[in-house]
C-alpha cells in the first residue's frame, strides 16, 4: 500500500511523516534524494544529498519511482524497498504525487495544509528561509492546493500537530480497511 503525504513548504509535513512512522510500525518511510544543500541544523539523514551528476545518472538508470524539480533543486523517490508487509509512506511535493497517480499506482493521497497563509509564512521564516524564498513558497502553495484537490487528496489542517497526526492515522486505518 502506498500513502503519499504532500503539502506546501513549511507546513510541517516532515515532522508529521516522522511521527506517523514512529507510531505505526506497519509504515515505512521512503528516503528521498535531493540535489539541494543541507540546511543549517538539518539532519544528515533527512535526504540522500547528491550532486546533479549523480542525480542525472540515477534518472538514466531508472532508479526513481518519480522525480521533480522544485525551486531549482531536484528531488526523487527511489523505487521503494519496504520490508515485507509494510506500507510505504512518501513525503513528496504535489508534482511527485501527480506522477505517482499518472503511473496508475493506487495510493492514498493526503494534503497537509496550514490554517492560514500567514501561518505558512511564519513557519517558513521561523526555519530561516529568506523573504524571497518565503514568497516563492507561498505562491507555489496556492498552485499545490489546487492541484491536490484535482488529484482528490484528503486535506488535513495542521493547526495542532497531535491532532493532525491522529487524523491522518484514522484516514490510514480507514484506507487499510478499504472503507475509503
Ligand atoms: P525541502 O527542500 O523543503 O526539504 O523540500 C521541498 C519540497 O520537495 C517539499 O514539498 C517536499 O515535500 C518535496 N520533496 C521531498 N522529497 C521529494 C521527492 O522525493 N519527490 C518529490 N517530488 N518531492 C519531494
Amino acid at each position: 500500500m502506498l500513502i503519499v503525504v504532500s503539502g506546501p513548504g513549511g507546513v510541517g509535513k516532515g515532522t508529521i511523516a516522522e511521527l506517523l512512522v514512529e507510531r505505526d510500525k506497519n509504515l515505512w518511510l521512503s528516503k528521498s534524494w535531493t540535489t539541494r544543500s543541507r540546511r543549517d541544523g538539518e539532519d544528515e539523514d533527512s535526504y540522500v544529498f547528491v550532486t546533479e551528476k549523480a542525480f542525472e545518472k540515477a534518472i538514466q538508470d531508472r532508479a526513481f519511482l518519480e522525480w521533480a524539480e522544485f525551486h531549482g533543486n531536484f528531488y526523487a523517490t527511489p523505487w521503494p524497498t519496504p520490508p515485507e508487509g509494510k506500507d510505504v509512506l512518501l513525503e513528496i511535493d504535489v508534482q511527485g504525487a501527480q506522477s505517482v497517480t499518472k503511473q496508475g499506482l493506487d495510493c492514498l493521497m493526503v494534503f497537509v495544509d496550514t490554517p492560514t497563509i500567514e501561518d505558512q509564512a511564519q513557519r517558513l521564516r521561523g526555519r530561516g528561509d529568506s523573504e524571497e524564498e518565503v514568497q516563492r513558497r507561498i505562491q507555489e502553495g496556492e498552485r499545490e492546493r489546487s492541484n491536490a484537490s484535482e488529484l482528490g487528496a484528503i486535506f488535513v489542517i495542521n493547526d495542532d500537530l497531535e491532532k493532525a497526526v491522529a487524523e491522518i492515522q484514522s484516514i490510514i486505518s480507514l484506507y487499510r480497511s478499504r472503507k475509503l
